[in-house]
Formats: structure tokens, sequence, C-alpha cells
């Protein structure tokens, strides 16, 4: 099915999408009615079509007498500087992001629906500062995962959002990339103007993957371009409105270019959306024929949206969403033998101490990247006009080894989290059984999204460029990270 979107009506789109309520309110409603109804209304009621239907009846009766959801309401109440993007200390935001991602953790299963998305959990990371923090402090934010002593705190948040709700783990994950694309490549004057737009909650994206009818970049005079082909995996459909619509420039170079959502028609194929997990990101593809933007929309040159180390290194957040998937999954197991009393079991426990290990291997892949992110350059995505390929200075030589270095050593973490997850998921499974993996247990459902996000671009180039990069140094063992 299409849906035609023009500005207004995207927002529609957004409404008609978003508002759930906590389905466990209207799980347990069946269990309110006197014995003495007739079954017929008990059927009614417990049907999951009918809870939506109630749901939906519910949310439009609160909009309409309220004039924001009962979700945001509560975020409001929560966050009183509501949009104020003032961007707290890095100790509370982690401790803000653990409590949106326990709140996200209960709303997650009211979200596990074609057409959902998290955006009241974006209401609160918008009040947060969430949003705001990755922007550079000379704009109003703190440089989160831009300033390089911030990679750790960066993806402790995003592992914990991703234990909250993957989905929302993935849509927040893409907007720091696009934050950091645009502070590493755009010119000054588009730096300012987009940090305004990020202080202003506006979600950034990365809408780079595409099928054969890829985004063709095509000048049509002045400084004006057409852009004609469809993005697939378009996350947070509806919701970002500054993701980056990278494509090919008529001499086929890649060029990075942000369209701002609320301004073009586009068309958006939300049917292409029918996974098996991760259906709340809206990862819907979208037709981009025909939206005109001008050279301000463009970020960078062409090209620069596959410089390293920035790519590369980039997927360490998305490998500290997964670990957050698989945090989630823990700790969902391990209620659940509790519950049933199997806790002394020791194939049981053998298995629980697997999982340990394995989370813990996570956290400390995570550690060693964001050290070696660290070490590389005080900020990451500085110097982003230097040609460092073609120089044969000494100096360069030096840091193109280090470049080298950094991005196999962020190969590693994202493939080493890779297997963690796929590890945890098989434990999880053989301790649960199928009862456990049965709704409303959470652990299907984490699993189903884990299983969907675990596939990310390019597994086995990153897992060659290590082998390729550790057989043409000749640094012994010991010295090959250091
Ligand atoms: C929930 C979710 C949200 C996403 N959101 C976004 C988004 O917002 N923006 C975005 O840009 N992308 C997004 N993506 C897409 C993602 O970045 C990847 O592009 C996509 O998941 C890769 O799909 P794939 O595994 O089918 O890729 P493939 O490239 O088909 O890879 C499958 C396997 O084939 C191998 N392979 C690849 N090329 C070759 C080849 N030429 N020859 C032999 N083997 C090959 C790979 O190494 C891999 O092992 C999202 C994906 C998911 C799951």
């Amino acid at each position: 099915m299409f849906i035609y979107c023009k500005g207004e009506r995207l927002k529609s789109l957004r409404s008609a999408h978003t508002e759930y309520l906590p389905l466990p309110f209207f799980d347990f409603l069946p269990d309110f009615l006197p014995d003495s109804f007739h079954p017929a209304f008990h059927l009614f009621f417990s049907h999951a079509v009918f809870r939506a239907f109630f749901q939906s009846v519910f949310q439009s009766v609160f909009l309409q007498c309220y004039g924001q959801s009962p979700m945001t309401t509560v975020a409001l109440k929560q966050y009183p500087s509501q949009y104020s993007a003032t961007v707290s200390s890095a100790d509370s935001l982690l401790e803000t992001a653990t409590r949106i991602a326990n709140q996200a953790a209960l709303r997650a299963a009211s979200l596990d629906c074609a057409g959902a998305f998290p955006a009241e959990e974006f209401t609160q990371l918008a009040a947060a500062g969430l949003l705001a923090a990755p922007i550079h402090p000379a704009y109003g934010g703190i440089g989160l995962g831009f300033q390089s002593d911030q990679t750790g705190l960066l993806l402790q948040i995003l592992k914990q959002i991703g234990r909250g709700n993957l989905s929302l783990g993935r849509v927040f994950e893409g907007h720091i990339n696009g934050l950091q694309l645009v502070q590493t490549f755009g010119r000054p004057e588009q730096v300012k103007a987009l940090a305004q737009d990020a202080l202003a909650a506006k979600v950034f994206g990365v809408w780079n993957a595409e099928a054969a009818d890829g985004v063709k970049i095509v000048p049509i005079g002045g400084d004006r371009y057409r852009l004609v082909g469809s993005k697939t995996f378009c996350s947070g459909c509806g919701y970002v409105e500054r993701p980056f619509v990278n494509g090919a420039l008529p001499d086929g170079r890649w060029q990075m270019c942000i369209v701002p959502m609320e301004k073009v028609n586009v068309e958006v194929d939300a049917s292409w959306w029918q996974p098996p997990g991760m259906r709340a990101s809206a990862s819907y593809k979208v037709d981009f024929t025909g939206v005109e933007v001008t050279n301000a929309a463009l970020i960078g040159q062409p090209g620069d949206y596959f410089r390293q180390p920035w790519l590369t290194s980039g997927v360490v957040r998305f490998a500290a969403v997964q670990l957050g998937g698989a945090e989630a999954l823990f700790d969902a197991t391990r209620t659940y033998l509790q519950g049933l009393g199997r806790t002394d079991h020791p194939h049981q426990q053998a298995r629980l101490g697997q999982m340990a290990i394995a989370l813990e291997q996570g956290n400390l892949w995570l550690q060693g990247g964001a050290n070696k992110i660290e070490q590389y350059a005080p900020v990451f995505g500085d110097m982003p006009s230097a040609n460092l390929e073609d120089t044969e200075d000494i100096e360069d030589m030096e840091e193109k080894a280090d470049r080298m270095q950094l991005v196999q050593y962020c190969n590693m973490v994202r493939t080493a989290i890779e297997q963690i997850c796929m590890d945890m998921i098989q434990l999880s499974e053989r301790c649960i059984g199928t009862n456990g993996l049965l709704p409303p247990h959470p652990m299907e459902r984490i699993i189903r999204d884990l299983t969907l996000y675990l596939r990310q671009p390019a597994f086995d180039a990153s897992l060659t460029g290590i082998g390729e990069y550790v057989l043409t140094t000749k640094a012994p063992a010991r010295d090959l990270w250091i």
C-alpha cells in the first residue's frame, strides 16, 4: 500500500501510528468483568482486535480532552522543562536514559505491531536533553559521541535504550549518527542551523540503504538538485524530520543530503516493512522522486560518507544497542526461571553462567572500542578536509596506520557482539523452552527484535577486514592493538 505524504500529511501519519497505551491495562480488563456477564462479553474484551479498538477510542477521547496523549501527560509531569533542551550532566543523562528505558520496556509489547512507533519515548528523550546532547557544547549540547571522551558514556546510554526497546534504540542511534555526520562534514552555517533543529527536538536519521531503484541526485541548474529514486529501511519514517537521504551524483560519486521532511512530498510504502521483529522501528520504503533541494542540503564532499575511520567506527554504536537487547533477554530469562523456581538445576545454572560471561565480554568490548576511539583523536569527527589517502608524509602514514587499527578494532567489537547476542539467544531459548517462548512472555519478542537487528551491513567485509589487517601487519600478537 502506498501512502502519499505531504508536509502536513506526514504529521497525520504520525498520529495514526503512534499512540498506544501500554497493553497490560487492556490485558487486565477482562479480569475485572464480573463472572455473571455473558461469556460473549468476556470473549469480546479479551480479543486483541477489540482491545486495540478500545485503546484507540480511549486514546482519542484523552487527546480530545487534554490535547495530548496519556503518555505525553506522564512525560510532561516528569519533565516539566519540556523541550527546553537543557542538557544535563553526563551522570544524570545515563540515569535518565535508564529510567526512560525502563518505561520503554513496559510499553514495548504494545508497540510490537505494524504501524507502531515509540513516539512517547522520543518525547521523553527530547525532554531529557538526549536529542540535543550530541551537539557541540558551543551550540548547546555536550558533544555526546562527538567529543571522543564521551564515547563510553554514549555507548552506555545506547545500551540502556536498546535494553528498553530495540526499535527505539535503532532510531535513537540513527539520530546520533546523523548529528555526527553533520558536525564532521557540514559547513559551519549548516552545523549551526541543524544544531538549532536538534535543540528544537527534531529527530535526525541516516537513510542510506537502497535497492536497485536507489536515489540519484540530479543537478538541475543553479544550486538546485532533484532526487530520483527510493530508499529502503527508512527507520523512524514519519517521525524522523532530518534524514540523510544519500544518493549517487551523475558521475556515480556518493553524496550526503539532508531532506527537511516537512517541506517535501514523498511516497511512503509502509507495506514494504513486514518484518518478524523491530516492527516499531517503522523502517519503510520511501520514494523521493521529484524532491528538490538546494546546495544548502548537501553535506560534505562527494565520497565523504565513506571516509574512515568515521564510517566503520560508528558500528560500535549499533553494537551497543544490540548488547542492550541481549541484557533485556538475560533479565527476562532469569525472571522467568526464578518465577518457576528453576534456579537450582545445574544445567540452568551453567547456562545462566554462560550468559553472564557473554554479557560481560560484550561490556568489555564496548569499553575497548570507546578507549580506542578516545585514543585516536579528542574529537571523533575532526579533520574532514584532509585527504590522507594520497599523502606519503611520515606523520600521515602513522595516522593512517592508527586509522586502520581503529577501524579493524571496531569491526572486532561489532563482530564479537553479534556472536555474543546470537549465543545469548540460543542459551535463553534452551533455558526457557517452548512455554517461555509463548507471548505474553517478553523473551520471544526480544528474540525476534534482536535476531533482525543483528543483521547489519557488510558482516563478511568486517570479518575479512580484520583478517586482512592482522595478516598484513608484522606486529607481534601482544602489540597488535596498542
Ligand atoms: C531494523 C532495521 C533498521 C534499519 N534501519 C536502517 C536505516 O535507518 N538506514 C539505513 O540506511 N539502513 C537501515 N537498515 C539496513 C541495514 O543498515 C542494512 O543495510 C541491512 O540490514 C542489510 O541487509 P542484509 O543483511 O540483507 O544485507 P546484505 O548486504 O544482503 O548482506 C547479507 C549477507 O550477504 C553478504 N554480502 C553482502 N554483499 C555481498 C556480495 N556482493 N557478495 C556476497 N555476499 C555479500 C553480507 O556480508 C551478509 O553476510 C536497517 C536494518 C534493520 C534490520
